[in-house]
């Protein structure tokens, strides 16, 4: 993917006004936006594929949100994924994080921070086209940073955009301890991001990945209060 790339977002929503609200907004910005009014159509067109990222709201009058973001993770664990929700309960940001979301956005919310948080996305997508190292070693695991693949066991998965820049971040701060705040504002560009709860999310993602122990963890470890440490 060159930085030449033109930026193209899937926005699965039924409500035409907040569609037309993003759309209008992001095709301002540069990007190419397709959009889908039911859960359904949303999982056809991710499946078409090529998108950069994907908007996608829980309440759908087809299917919920939660089983879309689900099946689309069945064949694209790649593509960031953004939950739009009217709901500020804990709970459902958590159940979003475990189908396979990255990051949510609570409505009402601001365009001009929704498109931060996409600008930062992109940002780090371009950035990975062109930077060294290509390849992040972590015990028995080997990361290809632009194939986005963990290899590990002779086993070959692909990561989140989420879980490469996790890692990328801990390595690049290896023996040291990075705190969860420092976390959430390198990685998903946020000061007051979704929550805490989200880095641990993916921590125990990646441990499950990396790890021949998630009990007894070797390389990404948990310092209590302060934060985690990749030991590569
Ligand atoms: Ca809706």
């Amino acid at each position: 993917m060159s930085t030449e790339t033109v930026k193209r977002v899937l926005v699965i929503e039924d409500e035409p006004d907040m569609v037309r609200g993003l759309r209008d907004a992001m095709v301002f910005e540069g990007y190419e936006v397709t959009a889908a009014l039911t859960g359904q159509e949303g999982i056809s067109l991710a499946r078409e594929g090529d998108h950069h990222l994907i908007l996608l709201d829980l309440m759908l009058p087809d299917v919920n949100g939660y089983q879309v973001c689900e099946e689309i993770r069945s064949f694209d664990t790649f593509v960031p994924i953004i939950i739009l929700t009217a709901r500020g309960q804990e709970a459902d940001k958590i159940r979003g994080l475990e189908v396979g979301a990255d990051d949510y956005v609570t409505k009402p919310f601001s365009i001009g921070e929704l498109l931060a948080r996409i600008k930062a996305i992109f940002r780090r997508l371009d950035r990975t086209a062109v930077e060294a190292p290509a390849q992040l070693v972590v015990g028995a695991a080997v990361i290809d940073l632009r194939k986005h693949e963990l290899t590990h066991n002779r086993r070959t998965v692909t990561l989140s955009f989420y879980e490469v820049e996790l890692l990328r971040l801990l390595s690049e701060r290896a023996h040291e301890v990075v705190s969860r705040d420092e976390i959430l504002e390198k990685v998903w560009g946020l000061e007051a991001s979704p929550t805490n709860r989200t880095v641990d999310n993916f921590i125990v993602k990646l441990r499950r990945k990396i790890e021949e122990d998630t009990k007894a963890p070797r390389h990404i470890l948990t310092i209590y209060g302060q934060g985690y440490k990749l030991i590569p």
